[in-house]
């Protein structure tokens, strides 16, 4: 059988790995870089963020590895909504009795620092600072 070139799904498929070997929750994902993890499933990982700014601070985030908020497609619609699913219920047995704040920092603009998918689930006992000032 004579060679063929690469399909277009092997190309994305080499692509998608590719990112994955260089990014930093994609190693926590995989145990190769330590995490303080709270849940995990087939499709999500939760681990307490490295530098909280709150007495409960962590991070959920998808294993499939998508950049940024800019870059969820139809396709991740179910994944999407799972995450926020589980937000409040991972709050509240992280400690979160009486609300709490999600945060998704996206690109430069946002001051995204990590390009992989998370939400940033911030909150304790006492009432977080005021974040949007009007007027
Ligand atoms: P962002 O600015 O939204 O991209 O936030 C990235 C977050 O990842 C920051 O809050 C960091 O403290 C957190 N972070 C960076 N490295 C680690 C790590 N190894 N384990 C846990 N959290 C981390
Ligand atoms: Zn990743």
């Amino acid at each position: 059988m004579g060679k063929r070139g690469p399909t277009s799904g092997e190309i994305a498929q080499e692509e998608q790995d590719r990112k994955m070997d260089n990014c930093l929750f994609c190693k926590i994902i995989r145990g190769d870089i330590p995490a303080n993890k709270i849940y995990e499933d087939d499709d999500i990982f939760a681990f307490n963020d490295i530098n909280p700014v709150a007495p409960v601070h962590f991070l959920l985030i998808p294993k499939f590895h998508i950049a940024a908020l800019t870059e969820v497609e139809d396709k991740h619609q179910i994944l999407l909504g799972k995450m926020l699913l589980l937000v409040p219920r991972l709050a509240k047995t992280q400690g979160c009795t009486d609300g709490f704040r999600t945060i998704i920092n996206t690109g430069h603009v946002g001051g995204q620092e990590v390009f992989h998918l998370h939400i940033h689930v911030i909150g304790g006992i006492e009432r977080l600072p005021v974040m949007i000032r009007h007027g």
